[in-house]
């Protein structure tokens, strides 16, 4: 008995300590680069996932403008860009992708096949909404991603595991997990000092759009990067929490206000530091579905 249980006590440690170091030796060599886009992009994230020669882009720039400056951090980093993978179906996240994929035309570009058929769904009614609107800072052409066969994708042997989709802000968001530096690159389920987009759901779908981000947090992220941030403000779990709490809130006061106008005054209370983009078009149009005053964004 005696022998038994030295045994096991010995292992407990020994084991902790097999299952740490091959994640503490491949982290040396894989790292985060966030990129927070200009307010025009709607303050959007887009993470580099870099290891020693090549790299991998999640989501690309909504604006031709903030594509080209993207690219200039990315030539910068030296490093040869292997993949482009889009979390989801909203322009913010790949609209100017083509800038990217003509500085790199070797790279990848790829999405879950549910977030591919999105895109290529809409994207006729994205130009007419969209291009009159950009002008010349939007493509000429706008394209879509490549549909995975598996759910995980790699830069130099490590691994990025696609997680959904699920309910996000829209109805078929994504993120990617990468299990060794425990980091969540959240796409739009998850956002940071920023106006939550609630345009495209009803209560049910923001109730389960919280069950999602409860589920997340279940994941123990050390580094959580949400599809948009106020700039300067930290990748961490604390955009689970945010973003959550927004939902909740915005759920419980659309019950009862008045008007989208009582709402948007009432978030605006709740929430002083939290920024919008595009001259109020996040909690604007978001409160009017949330009070049922227009039907729900189709995208
Ligand atoms: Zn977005």
């Amino acid at each position: 008995m005696n022998l038994k249980k030295t045994c096991c006590t010995l292992l407990v440690p020994l084991l902790t300590l097999i299952m740490h170091v091959p994640a503490h030796a491949a982290a040396e060599t894989i790292s985060l680069e966030v990129i927070t886009s200009s307010e025009p992009s709607l303050h959007a994230n887009f993470t580099l996932v870099m290891g020693e020669k090549d790299m991998v882009l999640i989501d690309a720039p909504f604006t031709n403008a903030d594509a080209h400056r993207l690219v200039a951090d990315m030539l910068e980093t030296g490093k040869n860009l292997t993949t482009i993978y889009i979390t989801h179906d909203h322009p913010d996240h790949f609209w100017a992708m083509q800038v990217v994929m003509d500085a790199y035309p070797d790279a990848k570009v790829i999405s879950h096949p549910d977030v591919v058929a999105d895109i290529w769904r809409s994207i006729p009614f994205k130009i007419a909404r969209w291009s009159p609107m950009l002008g010349n800072n939007g493509p000429e052409f706008p394209t879509a991603p490549v549909p995975m066969t598996q759910d995980w994708f790699e830069v130099e042997g490590h691994r990025l595991e696609v997680v959904g989709p699920m309910q996000g802000d829209h109805h078929n968001a994504t993120a990617i997990w990468i299990p060794e530096l425990r980091a969540l690159i959240a796409g739009d389920i998850a956002f940071q000092g920023i106006h939550v987009w609630l345009g495209e759901t009803l209560e049910e779908q923001r109730l389960d759009w919280v069950a999602n981000l409860n589920a997340l947090m279940e994941l123990d992220p050390e580094v959580v990067v949400a599809g948009h941030k106020r700039p300067g403000m930290d990748d961490d779990v604390s955009s689970l929490a945010f973003t959550r709490d927004y939902i909740v809130d915005f759920n419980r006061e659309a019950k009862t206000a008045r008007n989208s106008n009582v709402l948007i005054a009432k978030m605006r209370e709740l929430y002083p530091d939290v920024i919008d983009v595009l001259d109020n078009f996040i909690l604007v149009n978001s409160a009017q579905v949330g009070v049922g005053e227009i039907p729900p964004w189709e995208e």
